[in-house]
């Protein structure tokens, strides 16, 4: 018998649920992916318990992504895909590698790529939104990403491939030279990708290494830094996993980074810091606006590095009132009859009678800060 759901079910909570399953999602030793943010580092390896679910659906629609193009390339070019690596302080899976001819050759025949690599490539497939996607462009990967992908290639050139079932083959390679790591980006929402690449830099895997070393030695997470600037002002908080641990319940009406203002000293420095910001930002944004000036206008196209593009500029779309009354009358319906607000306060106003008002208990205006120069006795 077929049970038939009474509305169409969501997928998202088997996603969910598929998900948390996952090897990665339940390991509590640091991984290689882990190193974002050195206090969510700490408080893996610490085994605290997550104090938060998180949006995780963009996370899942990137792995299910993943899974699709690499098994493509491991099915059209006999890439190593998704294999792990580890040591005695950290762990990763490496989404491919790219062997070159001379280490191929050391494998059986089934196991060796149909297109080696002119020098041995760890690849990292990296998917982002449209939003992020100029970044991307312009700056590549973050320091974190790229500490990340160093990370799994040291462990490579160190270690080999990790001796787990599934993989024994490839451990038997031991240590294997990678020369090159390569990042792909996929845009998500149009499938545009785009490529950077880099060689392997036995200064930026220590600098990696180092990082690992200082979340390793902290005795607490709460002494590790955090390397983001916290909820509402870093997409990496809103989705992190140990949100409340790090930054705790914000007081109702303030911003969860309230909290690093302990007493009137440090209100000062802020507040300091913040005048000199704003004066920073001033020419900047004079300038910025008076090149908008110029350009104002100006065809959309190409010009050196850069795409320009016009967005807006469409009428606005407002109630018509007259089509609403047509449709109600059309339909036998009664028209309301409220009273007209806008024109009883400027029939106030042209009188030169004051337009009563009383304070709305549900609305509050937008608070804004205001700093001015203190005056000199
Ligand atoms: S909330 Fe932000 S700063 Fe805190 S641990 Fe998570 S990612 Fe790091």
């Amino acid at each position: 018998m077929t049970i038939m759901a009474e509305h169409p079910v969501s997928l998202w909570p088997a996603a969910h649920a598929a998900d948390a399953r996952r090897p990665r999602s339940q390991q509590t030793k640091i991984g290689a992916s882990d190193t974002v943010c050195a206090r969510r580092a700490g408080y893996l390896l610490h085994g605290r318990t997550p104090t938060d679910g998180g949006e995780m659906r963009k996370a899942i629609l990137g792995t299910w992504l993943h899974a699709g193009i690499l098994a493509a390339a491991r099915e059209e070019y006999g890439w190593v895909i998704e294999r792990r690596v580890e040591d005695d302080t950290i762990r990763g899976h490496i989404d491919a590698v790219q062997l070159d001819a001379h280490t191929a050759s050391r494998l059986p025949k089934r196991l060796r790529p149909s297109l080696p690599a002119e020098e041995t490539t760890v690849e990292d497939v990296k998917t982002k939104s449209t939003y992020q996607w100029d970044n991307v462009l312009r700056h590549g990967a973050s320091d974190a990403e790229i500490r990340q992908v160093f990370l799994y290639a040291d462990l490579l050139r160190t270690e080999g491939f990790a001796h787990i079932q599934g993989q024994r083959q490839l451990a038997r390679l031991g240590p294997v030279p990678v020369g090159r790591i390569r990042f792909r980006f996929l845009n998500r929402d149009n499938g545009d990708d785009h490529v950077q690449e880099m060689a392997y830099s036995a200064d930026r895997a220590r600098g990696a290494r180092w990082w690992v070393q200082q979340v390793r030695s902290a005795e607490s997470p709460e002494e590790l830094p955090r390397s983001f600037p916290g909820p509402g002002l870093s997409a990496v908080c809103d989705n992190c996993p140990f949100k409340t641990a790090c930054w705790g319940s914000a007081l109702a009406g303030r911003r969860p980074q309230s909290m690093l203002i302990h007493d009137d000293a440090e209100r000062e420095e802020a507040l300091a810091q913040y005048v000199e910001v704003t004066e920073q930002m001033k020419p900047l944004k004079e300038r910025q606006r008076f090149l908008r000036a110029q350009l104002d206008g100006s065809e959309e196209g190409v010009y050196g590095d850069n795409v320009l593009s016009w967005s807006g500029g469409n009428p606005t779309k407002t109630d018509d009132v007259e089509g609403m009354v047509a449709l109600y009358e059309r339909a036998g319906l009664q028209v309301p009859m409220a009273p007209d607000a806008a024109a009883m306060k400027a029939q106030l106003k042209a009188a030169g009678v004051p337009v009563p008002v009383r304070l709305d208990p549900e609305r509050r205006t937008s608070v804004s800060i205001n700093v001015s120069a203190r005056k000199t006795p």
